[in-house]
């Protein structure tokens, strides 16, 4: 099947489908190319946060903070539920170095506009009532919020194709040519789309997708694993991270006293309530390539702490296990934007641990850029341009 397209994504995961999504509306004609199935890769074996709490001040906050804005009109918009909650979230406090190291954060995070407190015992132990009794304090925002992954992208689907959206399934991308001022995107099973542009949005697997041009996309698997919990009622007020996960990902030092094996793992706290009563227990950070199996030591790890943290959940059922690459960056930022030297081909991908949370704001952004609308200055700093020698050698 040969087509004619005006964008070609490859990927159609949270990041393919909002990207896709933005395009359909500012009127352009789209077709996503997807390896496997739709929604099958990192987007439907994570958690569900927009979490705003654990984004660094500067660009991954702010943008953090206008996706959730997104978010608040998205379900409208799209006219389905896609588990949109905003519960709040606690960060919960161990010892006085984490809480040294979270009142610096907070105050950062404060001056750039999160409304987010350091709250002391009393508070923590009133909205979390099960929470382990030598927590000595908390952070809290209202603001920190969740939707359901998987809504999203049936929403997302289903609106972009009423729009004329193409998707081809199973359909590995296996070639892509420049020519002239368009571009050629082959696939298995004979499908050929002639594009003016290209949006590479293939997660973890984007580094596979740039070796097809000789290009350099710096993105390696962080393989993280979950627990599921049976339905229960709510454990307490919002949702739940310590202080130790937020420093696994800011400042490394603070985990020395951990076992090899657990920094191994990269392991870290989160307690999220899905909506239908389903608690998401993680998670690991592991560089172990492309290995998609969950393994009993690792999930024991997880489940032992959860439960030193919260007592209560000893009685409870896990129902499932899963495991999921986040697409990971040298400097744990995105890469979006255009790529110097191949006009026309852009990049959606390298979100990490907050792909969720920044489909909305980065499928607009990437969208108006290929529209040559609006202004986006601030995205420099996220180009690919920032990882040197970004063409492969030999
Ligand atoms: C345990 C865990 C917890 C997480 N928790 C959160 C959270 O709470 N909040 C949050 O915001 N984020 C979270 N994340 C991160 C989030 O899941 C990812 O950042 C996000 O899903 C990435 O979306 P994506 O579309 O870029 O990648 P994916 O969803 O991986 O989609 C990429 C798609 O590209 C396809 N593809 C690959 N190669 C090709 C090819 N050659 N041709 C065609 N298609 C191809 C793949 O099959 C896949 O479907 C978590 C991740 C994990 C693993």
């Amino acid at each position: 099947m040969n087509l004619k397209k005006d964008v070609c994504v490859i990927g159609g995961g949270v990041m393919g489908l909002a990207t896709a999504y933005y395009l359909l509306k500012a009127g352009k004609s789209v077709a996503i190319l997807e390896k496997a199935e739709v929604g099958g890769g990192a987007s439907s074996s994570c958690d569900d946060m927009i979490l705003l709490q654990s984004k660094k001040p500067g660009i991954a906050l702010t943008l953090a903070m206008e996706s959730l804005e997104i978010y608040r009109g998205l379900s409208d918009e799209l006219g389905a539920d896609i588990g949109f909650y905003s519960h709040g979230g606690m960060i919960i406090i161990e010892d006085d170095i984490q809480l040294r190291v979270m009142e610096d954060f907070v105050r950062k995070q404060v001056s750039c506009g999160l409304d987010v407190e350091i709250v002391d015992r009393n508070t923590l132990f009133k909205k979390q009532p099960h929470v382990a009794r030598y927590m000595i304090a908390s952070t809290y925002s209202k603001s920190d919020s969740q939707v359901n992954p998987l809504m999203l992208m049936r929403a997302l689907l289903h609106n972009g194709l009423k729009m004329g959206m193409d998707v081809f399934r199973n359909t590995p991308v296996l070639e892509i040519a420049q020519q002239g001022d368009h571009w050629k995107v082959k696939g298995q099973n004979d499908v050929e789309i002639e594009c003016d542009n290209i949006v590479i949005a293939a997660g973890a697997w984007s580094a596979q997708v740039g070796g097809l041009l000789g290009l350099n996309i710096p993105i390696v698997p962080i393989k993280g694993q979950l627990a599921v919990t049976e339905q229960i009622a709510p454990i307490g007020e919002t949702n739940c991270w310590t202080a130790a996960y937020i420093a696994s990902k800011h400042d490394p030092s603070i985990l020395s006293d951990r076992s090899d094996y657990d920094k191994k793992i990269g392991l870290g706290f989160s307690f999220t309530r899905a909506g239908e009563g389903n608690y998401l227990i993680g998670s690991t950070r592991e560089n172990a390539g492309f290995d998609k199996t969950t393994n009993f030591k690792a999930l024991s790890r997880i489940l032992e702490q959860a439960r030193g943290y919260f007592p209560i959940i000893d009685n409870v059922n896990i129902i499932r296990t899963m495991a999921g690459f986040r697409p990971g960056t040298k400097d744990g930022s995105p890469i979006i934007g255009a790529v110097d030297g191949f006009p026309g081909l852009f990049i959606a991908a390298g979100h990490e641990g907050d792909g969720v949370a920044l489909s909305p704001i980065t499928g607009k952004t990437v969208a108006e850029m290929i529209c040559g609308a609006g202004e986006h200055k601030r995205f420099e700093e996220l180009n690919l341009r920032r990882f040197s020698a970004s063409v492969v050698e030999g």
